[in-house]
């Protein structure tokens, strides 16, 4: 029987630090396992270090390593869309290239696949000891939200470190929508998925990518791609509204007629309208969110440009 061969797709950005640790600990993980092929499909997502000469390195001495090198940063959810659709394997694993993905994991998440009947292993944290305050109560508020507005289930904690099956992998790479949120993608198109709690060490070398503001986009994103609940509490919120306005212009009405009064309330007019006025503009932010996102997925735009492969070496 023709053994079976593992995809391990790893989007780098600025990982010069980290790559030649991985890469041998991912070389080490291939020795243990004899019994498969493999295959190292690095994604270089516009690195401005030394990135892609060492992929090259790799790619000159190790006939499993494959590259794509982009033309520029296109973020993380186009280098795994990226990896994902470029790989052959039987199987693909999506591995962060800091060590925080212990490559190690893959004989565990390998035996399971082999094992049980699951489709996908997949590794959460269920612990944040280094979040800061701050970030471990909008994590955990924007779950309790994404959990309610959303038809779609988000495992909590959930990175992106996972082993699947060919045909999760076909599934997801299908989705070929411009907005990517794929931990949302990968809940999306179903399968079965066993979950495995760990706590992620620390980043081998170099800094996190992800920035506040730019954890803060992408928790907007999973919203966007996921859910449309928010239109409709806005639909609603506006039909409440005009219902109450409503009975109050009755109630002014039969006020003026039986006690006569025209002229009062003034400033509770007035307070009226900034506030009308602010949620009108607050439901036409979430239209307009929509309707950018809409934008930009009729342009067709490419989710990436590779500008290199192994091939060309
Ligand atoms: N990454 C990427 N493109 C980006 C940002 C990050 O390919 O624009 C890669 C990065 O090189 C790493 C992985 O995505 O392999 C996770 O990034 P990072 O470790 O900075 O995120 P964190 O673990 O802090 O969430
Ligand atoms: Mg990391």
């Amino acid at each position: 029987m023709a053994k079976d061969k593992i995809s391990i797709v790893v989007p780098c950005y600025n990982e010069e630090e980290s790559l030649p640790v991985f890469y041998d600990a991912i070389v080490n993980v291939s020795k243990d396992m004899k019994g498969v092929d493999f295959e190292f499909l690095f994604v270089n997502d516009g690195s401005k270090d030394k990135t892609l000469s060492i992929l090259r390195e790799f790619a000159k001495k190790d006939k499993r390593v494959r590259y794509i090198s982009f033309s520029r940063n296109f973020g993380k959810e186009a280098g795994m869309y990226a990896g994902l659709s470029n790989s052959t394997g039987d199987y693909v694993a999506i591995m962060d290239a800091d060590m925080q993905d212990p490559p190690e994991m893959l004989k565990e998440m390998y035996k399971t696949l082999l094992e049980e009947d699951y489709d996908c292993v997949a590794l959460y944290s269920s612990r944040h000891d280094d979040y800061t305050f701050l970030r471990k109560f909008f994590t955990s508020c924007w779950y309790k939200l994404i959990g309610i507005i959303s038809s779609v289930p988000q495992q909590p904690g959930a990175r992106d470190y996972r082993l699947m099956k060919r045909k999760m992998v076909d599934a997801i790479v299908d989705m070929g929508e411009y907005n990517r949120y794929t931990k949302g993608i990968f809940s999306f198109v179903g399968f079965n998925t066993k979950w495995i709690d760990y706590i992620p060490p620390q980043r081998v070398a170099g800094k996190s990518k992800f920035n506040f503001i730019k954890l803060f986009k992408y928790a907007l994103e999973g919203i966007l791609a996921f859910s449309t609940t928010p239109l409709v509490i806005s639909a609603m919120i506006g039909l409440i509204f005009c219902l109450v306005a409503f009975i109050a212009i009755i109630v002014i009405i039969w006020k003026t007629l039986a006690y006569g009064d025209p002229v009062s309330g003034w400033p509770s007019l007035a307070c009226m309208i900034m506030f009308m006025g602010g949620l009108q503009l607050f439901f036409f932010g979430i239209m307009g969110m929509y309707l950018s996102k809409i934008y930009l997925e009729v342009k067709k735009r490419p989710i990436y440009i590779a500008k290199e492969t192994e091939k060309d070496i």
